[in-house]
Order: C-alpha cells, then sequence, then structure tokens
C-alpha cells in the first residue's frame, strides 16, 4: 500500500485517503486560522536557539500584532521554500494575509523580505518550477 508522510502531523497515510485527511487539517476554524499548518518533522527542524531570530509580526493594515508559531519559525528557518503561498494569520483581521504586509516588530522588515534572503541562502532547496508555477495559480484564486 502507498503511503504519504503528511506533512502536517508526520503521520504515515495511506495515499488513497490522503485528501480526505488533509482536507481536516487546512479546516479554517471559528478564529480563521487552519487546523494545523505545514511543518517539518520535529528531527527535521532547526534546532538551535531562536534569539535574535524575529518572532512577532504586525500587520500594517490593521496594526496588530501576532506571534509565529516556534514550530513554523523551526521550519522555514530549515527550509525556507515550506511556505509558498507567502501568506501568514493576521490576529487582527482573522485570516491569511500577505507577507508583504507584515513587519517583524523587532526588526522593521516586512516578512517577505525577510523570507526573500533565507531563500537565496538555500538555492538547493529551491522547488520545481511547475510546484512554484502551481502554487502562484492557486493563490491567484484566495
Ligand atoms: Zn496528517
Ligand atoms: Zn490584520
Amino acid at each position: 500500500m502507498d503511503t504519504i508522510r503528511c506533512p502536517y502531523c508526520h503521520e504515515y497515510v495511506a495515499s488513497t485517503v490522503y485528501a480526505k485527511h488533509e482536507a481536516e487539517h487546512t479546516k479554517l476554524q471559528p478564529d480563521g486560522q487552519q487546523a494545523e499548518y505545514v511543518t517539518l518533522p520535529s528531527e527535521e527542524r532547526f534546532d538551535e536557539s531562536l534569539e535574535g531570530v524575529p518572532q512577532v509580526y504586525r500587520h500594517n493594515k490593521c496594526g496588530t500584532c501576532t506571534g509565529m508559531p516556534e514550530e513554523i519559525i523551526r521550519s522555514y528557518l530549515k527550509n525556507p521554500y515550506l511556505y509558498l503561498a507567502d501568506r501568514t494569520f493576521c490576529c487582527g483581521c482573522g485570516k491569511h494575509v500577505p507577507w508583504r504586509e507584515c513587519i517583524w516588530v523587532d526588526t522593521g522588515e516586512d516578512l517577505q523580505s525577510y523570507t526573500d534572503k533565507l531563500r537565496v541562502e538555500k538555492p538547493e532547496l529551491r522547488p520545481g518550477i511547475f510546484t512554484w508555477m502551481l502554487i502562484r495559480f492557486v493563490n491567484l484564486f484566495r
């Protein structure tokens, strides 16, 4: 039987039921967040100190600050291509907003520029052009 390692809960799931399984994770909660977000398995995450790493961002449009969950920070520090949607959750708006509209409280840098820099440092992890285009395309309809 073919199995897929679920990028949300890291369990091995039969490929035939994976779509349904994944839908449970991405289902929006009453607060507007997904039930779970994609992360790297804990053994693959960045495991050094997060001192000096920005963790709280402010959404320009509403002025609300949101903390980035640690498991997500530790995942994108290892693979900055993991979150190709280029959006993050804003507690104030109760929805996902473009990185470009959010700035790190500590550094004043917007999340898009920040991630672009992380990506430049790891060109070997860059996904294939097809994956990239597909995600851009999906984003047009969000
Ligand atoms: Zn799962
Ligand atoms: Zn907002």
